[in-house]
């Protein structure tokens, strides 16, 4: 079967395919690390990290996947002056936060995580080359600018024109004395430059801003440019597909392209630019000032790892999703229904352990993987996939007690495989003794016809958090 994904780029679906000699390379915008990482960036880093995992487990692709973490920025500066703290001391707090927080998640493809701190030497090196070859220019005092009109391609992938671009400001990038406002920065000098006895090649300067000692001159680099220099280091200039969320398109991505395009002279710098859809929290965009901000550490303390990434894949990664409390619920509820329907499957097969296979079932299997397989290569359609392993669930509810041992452990294979394909795995949690005991004496009064006892025991499990259901096959317990 052969991946096809939607290109940004072109607004198509395009056909992404492994190359022969090496593995497939994949960056996505790693987070600023200023603050906790929140639910927007669950949502994109889930998105990517089941796509890789689908990938490598079930497609068998040896994927290499790289991740940088923007640890100098202007937000990073501003909350260590804030707390009174220094920058790095913020950045190095935030960063170890987020990587616990991925930890929790269970998100652990990404095979590199390239904090830009360690990527001065490749930033440098970028940004000369676009100042040698025309494409950068420098302000007095104040920084090195990208002159987004010697880039005519500028815009192609958000479909902008340079004049437009001139509308769009992006962080730190405001200048009086830029050639366009679009304009933006690849190198920022310190406000106050550190004195030229300085011996340090890095040092704090009294404004609080992070200085690396460079050709360029003492400074630090501008946001986009990061991306490029990392990139440039572990793929070269160019690679197979990038990934972020959407509103990093404009300028952030374009940027990208502009930078490593003009300094290899090589296009295109992605094969393929995959998007993540936007998160709005109870209908809004998130933000603190709404009250509306939910960390990943907050999320955690009230649903499982496994809900959250359930929710997330059952929308499609380029679908907007409002997470709320209501739409959490939902999910809630068909990770359960699953849950209910595998735990029955192995039931019915330990009681029917010597009953002979009567249906389809593994037919049914394989037709059903490969549906799914289906789904999935057609732009990563999780919804879809999982609306598969539904439909199998459904084919076989009526006939779910007659089922044997062989035909109950075919479809739970292909649940189980299915379902770790996207980094979901549902646990049988074992029934204490104390509730088999229930279940049992439950069972001998009903067969004395002494029902109120009966109800009695069945509230009695209730209370443990056990329901008892009674079916052909005899009393059937579920972890409520
Ligand atoms: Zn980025």
């Amino acid at each position: 079967m052969s991946m096809r994904i939607l290109n940004t780029l072109s607004g198509k679906k395009e056909l992404l395919e492994k190359p022969d000699e090496r593995p497939l390379h994949i960056f996505v915008c790693g987070p600023t690390v200023y603050d906790y990482a929140h639910m927007g960036h669950a949502r994109t880093y889930f998105a990517y990290d089941t796509f890789v995992r689908y990938l490598r487990n079930f497609k068998r692709w040896d994927v290499f996947y790289l991740q940088n973490i923007t640890d100098i920025d202007d937000k990073i500066i501003t909350r260590a002056k804030e707390r009174g703290e220094t920058p790095e001391h913020i950045a190095s707090f935030f960063k170890n936060s987020y990587f616990e927080d991925m930890r929790t998640l269970k998100i652990e493809s990404v095979n590199r995580y390239a904090p830009a701190s360690e990527f001065i030497t490749e930033i440098v090196k970028q940004v000369r080359a676009l100042k040698q070859k025309g494409f950068a220019y420098e302000i007095e005092a104040d920084g090195i600018y990208f002159d987004i009109t010697k880039f005519p391609s500028y815009g192609k992938l958000s479909r902008r024109t340079a004049i437009q671009a001139e509308d769009a400001v992006s962080r730190i990038d405001e200048s009086v004395a830029k050639r366009n406002r679009g304009d933006f920065a690849l190198w920022k000098f310190p406000k106050t430059p550190p004195l030229p006895d300085e011996s340090a090649k890095f040092v704090l300067t009294e404004d609080g801003e992070p200085a690396w000692r460079t050709e360029l001159g003492w400074g630090r680099p501008g946001w986009h440019i990061e991306d490029t220099a990392i990139t440039e280091h572990y793929f070269g200039p160019q690679y197979d597909l990038h990934g972020g969320a959407l509103e990093l398109k404009f300028p952030h991505h374009e940027a990208e392209i502009a930078q490593q395009e003009a300094a290899s002279g090589k296009e295109p710098l992605v094969r393929i630019w995959m998007h993540t859809g936007l998160l709005t929290i109870n209908g809004k965009k998130m933000s603190k000032s709404l009250g509306n901000f939910i960390t990943i550490r907050d999320a955690v303390k009230q649903y499982s790892p496994e809900l959250l990434r359930w929710f997330f894949l059952g929308f499609h990664y380029r679908s907007p999703i409002d997470y709320s409390g209501e739409s959490i619920q939902e999910a809630q509820a068909t990770f359960e229904r699953l849950r209910l329907f595998l735990e029955k499957l192995a039931f019915v097969g330990e009681k029917n352990k010597e009953k002979e296979a009567a249906t389809t079932a593994e037919e049914d299997a394989v037709r059903t993987t490969q549906e799914f397989e289906e789904a999935l290569e057609d732009d990563f359609n999780t919804p879809a996939a999982i609306a598969c392993l539904f439909k199998l669930a459904a084919e076989y509810q009526e006939r779910l007690w007659n089922l044997s041992f062989k035909e109950t452990e075919a479809l739970r294979g292909c649940f189980f495989k299915l379902l770790s394909a996207l980094g979901i795995s549902i646990n049988n949690p074992d029934i204490p003794e104390n509730v088999r005991k229930i279940a049992a004496e439950r069972d001998l009064s009903r067969d004395r016809k002494q029902f109120t006892h009966a109800d009695v025991l069945r509230d009695e499990a209730r209370v443990l958090g056990y329901s008892l259901e009674d079916t052909p096959l005899g009393t059937f317990i579920y972890k409520l």
